[in-house]
């Protein structure tokens, strides 16, 4: 596992989501949100919002566009993460990464298990409906692409249709990776239940860590 290092040692909060649950809960601008692999091989969906104006949303492919721009990052890599158009706000920074490979694309939803066999399945878009409902904050008010999949790498397999497939997680057991809250962030997270090689074909749960700034 790595450790916080210059991120500061202090604690603010510390909990796990356990497999195929959700949770929403705020990070305050300057502090730092470390997901931690606790069980290994796992993926976690991350939806990052205002906290005092929860229109303003992350936005997945601004904020590739973005990386690509600055040459910090593309579909696989984020080193900044920004609101959708028309703020275009910087929300967060990445400013540790174990695993370095994700994806900023989407979410499983209930038509996905529908056709793969499984009705009724839980799905990360429910998940996200669940933990955001108290916030008032329903899937309508959701851009349903903009999700940062953390620990989620894919590979292309052909370059002129796009085709991709989803490879195992890019973690290992105790890799994080650390986010600075660049305003008062809701964040909402899932630890996804999808039982394929997505998640290792066993779902698990993640850890988070609130960390208060050094000095
Ligand atoms: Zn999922």
């Amino acid at each position: 596992m790595s450790d916080t290092g210059s991120i500061g040692p202090l604690v603010s909060d510390e909990f796990v989501i356990p497999k195929a649950s959700s949770r929403a809960f705020r990070v305050e601008q300057g502090q730092h949100l470390r997901v931690i692999a606790h069980e290994g091989k796992q993926v976690a969906d991350l939806r990052f919002l205002n906290a005092a104006d929860p229109a303003e949303q992350f936005s997945s492919w601004l904020s590739i566009s973005l990386n690509r721009i600055a040459g910090t990052g593309g579909t696989r890599r984020l080193q900044t993460l920004h609101s959708a158009l028309p703020r275009q706000n910087l929300m967060a920074t990445v400013v540790s990464d174990d695993a370095g490979r994700h994806q900023f694309y989407g979410q499983c939803i209930a038509a996905f298990y529908d056709k793969m066999g499984q009705p009724g399945h839980a799905n990360c878009a429910e998940l996200f409906e669940e933990c955001l409902a108290p916030h008032g904050i329903g899937m309508a008010n959701l851009d349903d692409t903009s999700v940062f999949n953390v620990f989620m790498p894919v590979r292309y397999l052909d370059d002129e249709l796009g085709t991709y497939e989803f490879l195992g997680p890019s973690c290992e057991p105790g890799d994080a990776i650390v986010f600075r809250a660049e305003m008062d962030l809701l964040v909402a997270a899932t630890s996804c239940p999808e039982e394929t090689i997505v998640n290792d074909f066993d779902p698990k749960g993640m850890m988070y860590q609130i960390l208060d700034p050094p000095g």
